[in-house]
C-alpha cells in the first residue's frame, strides 16, 4: 500500500511543474513498459527509496468551474485521498486571498500538511518565504518547480510525514475494490453487500486515520477489506462525479487491492471508459471479476445472459480469464455470492505449483505439441517453476529466449490454465537463458 501525495494550491503557483519535476525520472522509467496506462494528474513516484503516488489536483476540472468551488474541491480531494498534503503558494504574489481561503479548508484536517512556496528562484526571493509563516502551516519551505531547487528539501519532509506503517498488512485478509464508470451502480453494490446478514462489518471506531477502507468477515470467516468505499462517505461532493477523479480513483483502488470488480451496467451497453479501466486493472495484474450490474433491468430470454457474455469476451478479450456474474444491486440478487467469488479468485491467484507437478505438465505438452521453429532455429524448453503468486509468475528456462515468442508464452499460459484453476488471475511467463 503506497501514500499518496496530493498537490494543492491556487491556479498558476506552478502545481503541475512541480507535478512533472517530482516524477519526471519514473515516468521515463514506466514509458518503455508497453501497455501501462498513465495519467497526467496521478502517477507513481520515489524519493531516496520510498515509493508513492502523487496527485495534481488541479488537474481535475469541472465544467462550471468556478474558482472558489474549484480550490474548495481541490482540498476536499486532497483530505479524502492524500496521507500528506502539499499546500503550494507563490513567493511573487505573497499571501492572497484564496491562499487564506485554503488553508482554513485545510485547517480541519489532522493530515500532514507541508507548506511549500514556490517560484522562490533566487536568494533576493527565497527571504520573502517568512511571510507565508503567517498561515500557521508551519514552516513553509521555498522551491522553485521550474529551476528544480529545494525539490529534495520538499520531499524530505514529505517522506518524513508518511504515516507509520503501523496498520499490520494482515496476509489472511484479502483486499479487493469495486471499480467502473460514474453510475453503473458501484455504491449500490457496496451498500448491499455490507447489509447482507451474513457479513459482519468490523467497527471502526477508534481508527485513528480518516479510514477509507471497510473490513468484514464472511459467515465463514474469511476476512475482507473492502478498498476505498468512497461512494458512501464522499456522496455530495462536488467532485464526486467528475470522469478525471473517477478515473483517478479507480487507479488507487486497483493498486490496493488483491481482486478488483469491474461493474458494467446490463442498461447501458459497455463504454469505451469502461475499458479503460479493466485495462489498469489487467496492467497492474490483479484478480479481475466481471460484474454485470443491473441485471433487473433489461428485457430477458433464456439467452440473454449468454448473448451478452460473448459480447463481454469479444470487447475484453485480454480479460479471458475473469468470471462473469450478473447481479442487481436493486433486487439484491446474486450480491451475497460475490464475498466467496473473491474467495475463490484470491486463492487461485495464490497458490504455488510444485515444480515437479509443472514439469510433468511441460512433458506431456512437449509431447502433443513441437516447440516452434524461429528463423530456422527451434526452441527447446528445459524447466519451469513458479516464482511467485499474486500474480502467478513463472519462468520458463529455455534454449534462447528470444526463440520464445508471444504465441507460445499464450500456448503456454493455456496449458496453466488448462490443468490448474487460475480463473480470475492474469500470469505471467517470464523467459530465461539456462545457463
Ligand atoms: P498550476 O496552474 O498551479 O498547475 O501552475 P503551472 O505549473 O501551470 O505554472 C503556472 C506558471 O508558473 C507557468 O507559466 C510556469 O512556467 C510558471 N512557474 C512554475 N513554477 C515556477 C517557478 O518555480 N518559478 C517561476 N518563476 N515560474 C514558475
Ligand atoms: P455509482 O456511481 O457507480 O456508485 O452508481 P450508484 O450506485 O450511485 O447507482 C447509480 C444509479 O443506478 C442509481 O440511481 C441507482 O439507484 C441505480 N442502480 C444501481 N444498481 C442498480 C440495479 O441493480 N438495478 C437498477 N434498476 N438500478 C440500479
Amino acid at each position: 500500500m503506497l501514500p499518496t501525495v496530493a498537490i494543492v494550491g491556487q491556479p498558476n503557483v506552478g502545481k503541475s511543474t512541480l507535478f512533472n519535476r517530482i516524477i519526471n525520472e519514473r515516468l521515463a522509467i514506466v514509458e518503455d513498459r508497453p501497455g501501462v496506462t498513465r495519467d497526467r494528474n496521478y502517477a507513481p513516484a520515489e524519493w531516496l527509496g520510498h515509493k508513492f503516488n502523487i496527485i495534481d489536483t488541479g488537474g481535475i476540472t469541472w465544467e462550471d468551474g468556478k474558482i472558489e468551488e474549484e480550490i474548495r474541491a481541490q482540498a476536499e480531494i486532497a483530505i479524502d485521498e492524500a496521507d500528506v498534503i502539499i499546500f503550494l503558494t507563490n513567493v511573487l504574489s505573497g499571501i492572497t486571498d484564496l491562499d487564506e481561503k485554503i488553508a482554513q479548508l485545510l485547517y480541519k484536517t489532522t493530515k500532514p500538511i507541508i507548506l511549500a512556496v514556490n517560484k522562490a528562484d533566487n536568494p533576493e526571493q527565497r527571504v520573502n518565504i517568512y511571510d507565508f509563516y503567517s498561515l500557521g502551516l508551519g514552516d513553509p519551505i521555498p522551491v522553485s518547480g521550474s529551476h528544480g531547487t529545494g525539490i529534495g528539501d520538499l520531499l524530505d519532509k514529505v517522506v518524513d510525514s508518511f504515516p507509520e506503517k503501523s496498520d499490520k498488512v494482515d496476509d489472511e485478509t484479502i483486499a479487493f475494490s469495486v471499480i467502473g464508470r460514474p453510475n453503473v451502480g458501484k455504491s449500490s453494490i457496496v451498500n448491499k453487500l455490507l447489509g447482507e446478514q451474513r457479513v459482519i462489518v468490523a467497527n471502526m471506531e477508534g481508527t485513528t486515520r480518516d479510514a477509507i477502507d471497510t473490513p468484514f468477515t464472511d459467515e465463514d470467516g474469511t476476512k475482507f477489506r473492502l478498498i476505498d468505499t468512497a461512494g458512501i462517505r464522499r456522496r455530495g461532493k462536488v467532485y464526486e462525479k467528475t470522469e478525471k477523479y473517477s478515473v483517478m480513483r479507480a487507479l488507487g483502488a486497483i493498486e490496493r487491492s488483491d481482486v478488483v470488480l469491474l461493474v458494467l451496467d446490463a442498461s447501458t451497453g459497455i463504454r469505451e471508459q469502461d475499458k479503460h479501466v479493466a485495462g489498469y486493472a489487467h496492467d497492474a495484474g490483479k484478480g479481475v471479476i466481471i460484474v454485470v450490474n443491473k441485471w433487473d433491468l433489461p428485457k430477458k430470454d433464456s439467452n440473454s445472459a449468454k448473448d451478452f457474455e460473448k459480447v463481454i469476451r469479444d470487447e475484453f478479450q485480454y480479460l479471458d480469464y475473469a468470471p462473469i456474474i450478473f447481479v442487481s444491486a436493486e433486487t439484491g440478487q446474486r450480491i451475497n455470492q460475490l464475498p466467496q467469488l473473491v474467495k475463490k479468485v484470491h486463492e487461485n491467484q495464490t497458490q504455488r505449483i510444485q515444480s515437479s507437478v509443472l514439469n510433468e505438465m511441460l512433458l506431456e505438452v512437449s509431447k502433443l505439441v513441437p516447440t516452434p521453429m524461429v528463423k530456422g532455429k527451434r526452441l527447446r524448453v528445459y524447466y519451469i517453476t513458479q516464482v511467485k503468486g499474486n500474480p502467478p509468475t513463472f519462468v520458463v528456462f529455455v534454449n534462447d529466449p528470444e526463440l520464445m515468442h508471444f504465441s507460445y508464452k499464450r500456448f503456454l499460459i493455456n496449458q496453466l490454465r488448462e490443468n490448474f484453476n487460475f480463473e480470475g488471475t492474469p500470469i505471467k511467463i517470464i523467459a530465461r537463458k539456462r545457463k
